[in-house]
């Protein structure tokens, strides 16, 4: 008697562990964006999220949480419900940066879960117009040539902008003063006004400007060109050698949600990936797909952790100031 009471609480668990995704989602899901509207973030978040609403059949709506190099916004994904109706948007620098650099609170592994790796593209050295430099080099010597250090506008520190900027300073011994905002969207609107020199900036956000003429590129950060803009040269090229910086993107719920849960919004996630019609809009922007095999909750995990173990003592030893 004792034994059939124990195996019909046993199955009963396991259908409650099964059960919740049954009717997930019957609401409006959240993915919270921590940087500003209109940036490559947002932009690649909202690609995304018009196609999933359509695997899952609820709206979703993209909520921007900006500050402290989107520290605030991956907080506010931390404390949410563990449900799967609140998704973070992160990167390189919010899921993986920012636990160098500030005292979080939170832990960026076991906090979170995993979900999806999201597409990922390299950085793009960009200057203001009216700098009178063509090449990198040129721009290597105007920028060494300032009396004080050059503004670089970056997404706040521990931002995709902000490590590429310290990995810039790193590489060619030039002292950038950083300028924080809340996202490249607008440090971008900054450089094409002309009110700092350069971005190291996501290739993705800066390209429309550059192919308008109102910024000017000199190298993308990475060992082969960008189909999206092919007359760009490489670091390698141009002659920064060995200067690579891919910024990956990629998505979390707050750790406990379900499995079954995570496993339907990874689903919907890996079918707007392979829709044509996004990839295409993403590989405008200069973005690649994660490779298919890196696309389950687990590939992100492994990899996140992969880089803090490659990142983290490069920031440390950086001793980066908070600005
Ligand atoms: N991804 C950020 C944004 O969307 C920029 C950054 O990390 O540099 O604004």
């Amino acid at each position: 008697m004792r034994r059939t009471m124990w195996a019909a609480l046993a199955a009963l668990l396991a259908f409650a562990g099964n059960a919740h995704a049954e009717n997930f989602p019957s609401r409006q899901i959240t993915i919270v964006v921590p940087f500003s509207a209109g940036g490559p973030s947002d932009a690649m978040a909202r690609v995304l999220a018009e196609r999933m609403q359509r695997s899952l059949g609820q709206t979703i709506l993209i909520e921007n949480v900006t500050g402290a190099g989107g520290s605030l916004g991956v907080g506010r994904v931390v404390r949410s419900p563990a449900d799967g109706y609140t998704i973070g948007f992160g990167h390189l620098g919010t899921n993986v940066a920012n636990g160098a650099i500030y005292k979080l609170g939170y832990d960026l592994v076991t906090d979170l879960e995993p979900v999806v790796m999201l597409p990922s593209n390299p950085m793009i050295i960009v200057s203001k117009n009216t700098i009178p430099a063509k090449t990198l080099q040129e721009l290597l010597a105007w920028l060494k040539s300032k009396p004080t250090p050059p503004t670089a506008g970056t997404a706040g520190a521990g931002s995709g902008s902000h490590i590429a900027g310290l990995y810039f300073e790193n590489i060619t011994g030039i002292k950038l003063q950083y300028v924080p905002y809340r996202g490249t969207a607008p440090a971008l609107t900054d450089l094409v006004a002309g009110q700092i020199d350069i971005i190291v900036d996501q290739t993705s956000n800066s390209i429309a400007q550059v192919r308008a003429g109102t910024i000017r590129a000199y190298a993308i950060t990475a060992d082969k060109r960008v189909d999206s803009a092919p007359e760009i040269p490489t670091t390698d090229e141009a002659g920064l050698p060995g200067f690579h910086m891919t910024l990956w993107s990629g998505f979390w719920v707050p750790k406990d949600t379900p499995n079954d849960i995570v496993t339907k919004l990874n689903g919907a996630a890996v079918e707007a990936l392979s829709d044509p019609a996004v990839r295409k809009k993403l590989g405008d922007l200069g973005l690649d797909m994660p490779p298919k095999d890196q696309l389950s909750p687990e590939a992100l995990g492994a990899w996140q952790k992969a880089e803090i173990a490659k990142w983290w003592p490069m920031i440390k030893s950086a001793n980066i100031k908070m600005e």
